[in-house]
């Protein structure tokens, strides 16, 4: 769930994913600033990649938060208590009226974020935000990798020779850490959550953090250190591509 916000300047863009300023503002119409990574944030139909210095700001922008200790529906002008940036579990709890909120739209969440053990090492990666969303029943809940028919356990596997849109174009492949190509299970798995996001309406997807599936804005090299470099994984591109909002979760 995402808090109606702006975002009022650039405050780094030296690095991938810059780092901004957004205000919102309490009931009491209290004014409060949080700075994160553009990433963190939903920002509709607009690439991440634009909010750099040269940015026209202000602009709109959602603030991600979690409604604390009341149920998920209510008139609009219900005061509540919202979480602020739940993910980094140090944001600000403020008071807000319902219709600061935006909506209860269904979001795309990958299934290790929201406590399924579908990873290549067998294990979750279990988001508290990724489980708000479960418990509002708002998510729809995807694992590409075992949705294209790989096994849990398995082994890892990157991308080698660009990140997932370079995939999507046949320019790039998956690899994993045996040698196999598995980029055509990438693929139909990215397809598949696609379709999933596209039955259910969801416009926003919160994916695992530098997975070659999941990835957003970061992915790992192909070289099998832990080099990250830019880019998507596979199913984030294509989510991309079709104008979902993807955002990187983590684990906590
Ligand atoms: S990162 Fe995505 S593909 Fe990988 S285990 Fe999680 S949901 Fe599945």
């Amino acid at each position: 769930m995402y808090l109606q916000g702006e975002a009022v300047r650039c405050v780094d863009d030296g690095d991938w994913p810059y780092v901004v300023e957004v205000r919102f503002t309490d009931v009491d119409g209290r004014q409060w600033s949080v700075v994160d990574k553009i990433v963190m944030f939903g920002t509709g139909s607009l690439s991440e990649e634009l909010f750099d210095a040269g940015f026209p700001y202000p602009a709109a922008i959602g603030v991600p938060c979690r409604v604390l200790g009341s149920p998920t529906v209510g008139d609009d002008d219900e005061v509540v208590t919202v979480a602020v940036l739940p993910e980094r579990g140090c944001g600000p709890e403020v008071r807000v009226r319902r219709r600061q909120l935006d909506g209860a739209e269904p979001v795309l969440v990958s299934a290790c974020l929201a406590g399924v053990p579908c990873r290549y090492d067998g294990r979750a990666k279990t988001s508290e935000a990724a489980v708000g969303l479960v418990e509002d029943g708002r998510a729809v809940v995807v694992c590409p990798e075992v949705a294209g028919g790989l096994a849990t356990p398995r082994p890892a596997a990157e991308i080698v020779g660009g990140d997932g849109a370079d995939v999507l174009d046949g320019r790039a492949r998956v690899v994993d850490a045996t040698g196999a190509d598995c980029t055509e299970a990438f693929l139909d798995g990215a397809r598949q959550a696609l379709a999933a996001a596209e039955a259910a309406g969801a416009r926003r997807a919160l994916l695992m953090a530098r997975s070659p599936s999941c990835g957003c804005g970061q992915v790992y090299d192909g070289s099998f250190d832990r080099t990250l470099r830019a880019g998507d994984g596979v199913t984030a591109a294509l989510l991309r591509r079709a104008g979902v909002v993807v955002t990187a979760g983590q684990a906590g």
